[in-house]
């Protein structure tokens, strides 16, 4: 499909006409592939990225990889593991925004499916907490598969609109929207999404974006990070949107501290008001479309960390032996605290569990922490969820080591033969990476791999 007629012409008026058809040839050429590798899982990271084609490091994220084709990802047992992302090169930038995220209070206000969710989760490691929204109920539970897989066990994933969020006042030591846009950027990467753009979508798209960034700059805390990102190249919706929010925000907007980043990496660094903004062009940086910009809320602001009252109470209290059996299952029981929520029990890194609870109880949240499974007679039947936590302790339960095609088999729900497993609960691994669960009773076994979950494509 050809490049909107509107489009080529407004880039020809905003770039000049050599930059602009340099632009327009960079969107029909070849994407670039690439991936980002979870530090929690994806063990030697040279091995990994040398197996799935790596050709360079991503500049601007430490666990980025350029692959030279596209593997077929479907059949990788490792990324059904969670050991790697397919993530766009250019949307990794965001990691550098946010600065030192360890420990910290994240939200990521427009999440699904989940790209950087995830790299705010590595970033926040196990003290800190990743608020993960998604307004689309479908494309939510899309988010927390994702969120699952990637278990780091320290995100909360929530399907409300972005007022439901703004509520949680001065919440957030990062507030982080990945808005809805008319997604230009994508021209050459999803090519029908040059069927989907129009002047009158871009029009809808940024007043959206005005309604988010409101609610965003609510929920942040003073001296916290707003970090706005797009993957359109449009002005309305990029610098523009900047603009109007600094029109009524603009005396508590304070500028971030920022990264350096490398004049050959092809970034166009620019500023509106407080914020530092960054743009990706296909034909100057390696990745697709994108726009990224970074300010501070004020640290002198003088406001109050506010919640709305509570609805409901969600979490049962988990006794002295339950404790001990679901402690038994992970790595650091000492770190984490457990509790019900209907018939199943949950973990959660202690340093942020009750910030979990008051926002279980105050918004609908899908998943948070590690569902960490029922108990019966006082004995754990684990959520496929612990198999990919990564705090799981690997002593808890026997693993069953699978070669990649017993791991597609056992991913696809198929018939799973009962040698290597031993007698009960078993963890199915490939390359030492947990999958899932199966049960052995006997010469019979049951494959515990999430119906949701499996892999349908028959072709490889
Ligand atoms: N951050 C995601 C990632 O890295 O994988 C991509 C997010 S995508 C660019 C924008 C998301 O905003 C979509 O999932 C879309 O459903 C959601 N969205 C749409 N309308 C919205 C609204 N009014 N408020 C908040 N989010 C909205």
């Amino acid at each position: 499909m050809e490049l909107p007629v509107a489009f080529v012409g407004r880039v020809a008026r905003d770039l000049g006409p050599e930059e602009g058809a340099a632009l327009c040839a960079a969107l029909d050429s070849v994407p670039p592939v690439s991936i980002r590798l979870n530090p929690a899982k994806c063990g030697d990271a040279v091995v990994l990225s040398q197996r799935l084609g790596a050709v360079g490091q991503v500049p601007w994220c430490a666990d980025g990889w350029y692959l030279g084709a596209r593997p077929q990802f479907t059949f990788d047992p490792a990324f059904h593991a969670g050991a790697y992302y397919v993530q766009e090169a250019a949307s990794q930038f965001v990691g550098l925004l946010a600065g030192d995220l360890a420990g910290r209070r994240v939200l990521d206000l427009c999440a699904a499916p989940g790209g950087k969710t995830t790299l705010y989760a590595s970033l926040a490691g196990p003290e800190g907490l990743v608020v993960a929204n998604e307004i689309d109920r479908r494309r939510a539970s899309v988010l927390a598969d994702n969120v699952r897989k990637w278990g780091t066990g320290n995100v909360a994933v929530t399907a409300c609109e972005p007022k439901a969020l703004g509520e949680l006042e001065n919440w957030f030591d990062v507030v982080a929207v990945d808005a809805p846009c008319s997604g230009e950027g994508m021209f050459r990467k999803d090519p029908a999404s040059r069927g989907e753009w129009s002047e009158s979508s871009v029009r809808v798209c940024a007043a959206r974006q005005d309604a988010i960034l409101r609610e965003a700059w609510r929920a942040l805390k003073p001296g916290g990070r707003l970090i706005y990102s797009t993957c359109t190249f449009n002005r309305d919706e990029d610098e523009g949107s900047l603009e109007r929010m600094l029109a009524w925000a603009g005396d508590e907007a304070a500028e971030a501290p920022v990264p350096e980043v490398g004049s050959e990496w092809g970034i166009v660094c620019g500023r509106v008001g407080a914020f530092r903004t960054y743009r990706f062009f296909p034909h100057r940086a390696c990745g697709e479309g994108f726009f990224a910009a970074v300010a501070c809320k004020d640290p002198e602001l003088d406001a109050r960390m506010r919640s709305p009252k509570a609805r409901r109470t969600l979490f049962g209290q988990a006794d002295k032996s339950a404790v001990a059996e679901l402690g038994r299952w992970v790595q650091e029981p000492a770190a984490m605290r457990f509790a019900a929520i209907g018939d199943t029990f949950y973990g959660w890194p202690a340093a942020q569990a009750d910030a979990v609870r008051t926002l279980s109880e105050v918004l609908p949240v899908i998943c948070s922490g590690v569902a960490m499974g029922q108990l019966f007679k006082g004995r754990l039947k684990p959520d496929p969820a612990l198999a990919f936590f990564a705090g799981l302790d690997r002593s808890a339960v026997p693993a069953a080591e699978f070669d990649p095609e017993r791991a597609v088999d056992y991913l696809r729900k198929a018939e799973v033969r009962p040698d290597a497993l031993a007698e009960g609960m078993n963890l199915i691994c490939c390359e030492g990476r947990a999958l899932g669960f199966a049960k052995r009773i006997g010469g019979r076994v049951n494959n515990l791999y999430p119906a949701s979950l499996r892999i349908l494509k028959s072709e490889r």
